[in-house]
């Protein structure tokens, strides 16, 4: 399926004007979506699934930033540390560790985005607020080295109704304040990544400055 360009520049302007960075989301797309898009100019795609993102990796231009944002499994953190750029979904102080001590082993600093649970829906993945709490004890009493916490993801509820959605993501957007001006070593709350294709425009409205938009430029995923 060809890429939608016109959709891409319309989205792309839009996103600029408001200081919003687009990560496309390329999850089960083929290398040739991707290059396609590069050559309009993206630089940021975000994948969901590691044996995809290891195998596309090295096929593709190496000034792409590369965002993980699928769930992560703790044994397979080892194959993205070496090259991701942003890893969008830690919702454990344990898969936190793990990929601190994969960063500490080769010596790269590693940037990540703590994934909050924010839907209605039993199925996402992401920390509570006590969780998130914890987690920000934790690394205060012992601080990453590696490892740096540049802000906060959620997904919201699949769902139509507007003023859920606005509310969810106005949750992820305070706890998000409450801890951008923490103290706490390592800890740089600059992204709040909130939006997809359905409801961008509303996570941007309720504070977001980084979306993740898949379909609307790839077309429909099987
Ligand atoms: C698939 C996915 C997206 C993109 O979804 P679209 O609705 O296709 O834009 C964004 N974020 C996450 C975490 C995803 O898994």
């Amino acid at each position: 399926m060809p890429i939608q360009q016109t959709t891409y520049y319309q989205l792309q302007k839009f996103l600029s004007e408001k200081g919003v960075t687009l990560v496309a989301v390329s999850k089960t797309k083929p290398v040739s979506d991707i290059e396609e898009l590069y050559a309009l100019g993206q630089r940021d795609f975000g994948e969901n699934y590691v044996q995809e993102l290891v195998d596309k990796q090295p096929l593709l231009p190496a000034d792409i930033r590369w965002h993980f944002i699928g769930h992560l499994q703790r044994n397979k953190v080892k194959y993205i540390v070496p090259f991701v750029y942003l890893i969008h979904s830690v919702d454990s102080l344990r898969l936190l560790l793990e990929i601190e001590k994969q960063a500490a082993k080769i010596g790269r600093p590693v940037n990540v985005l703590l994934q909050m649970y924010i839907a209605g829906e039993e199925t996402k993945f992401g920390l509570d607020e006590v969780e998130l709490n914890e987690l920000m004890q934790h690394i205060q009493l012992h601080p990453l080295q590696f490892v740096s916490i540049k802000g906060m993801m959620g997904m919201a509820s699949f769902v139509e109704d507007q003023k859920m959605l606005e509310k969810e993501f106005a949750t992820l957007y305070s706890l998000y304040s409450r801890f951008k001006n923490t103290a706490i070593p390592n800890v740089n709350l600059e992204i709040c990544s909130m939006g997809m294709s359905g409801d961008y425009a509303l996570a941007i409205q309720q504070g977001s400055n980084m979306v993740r938009v898949g379909s609307l430029l790839f077309g429909a995923r099987k």
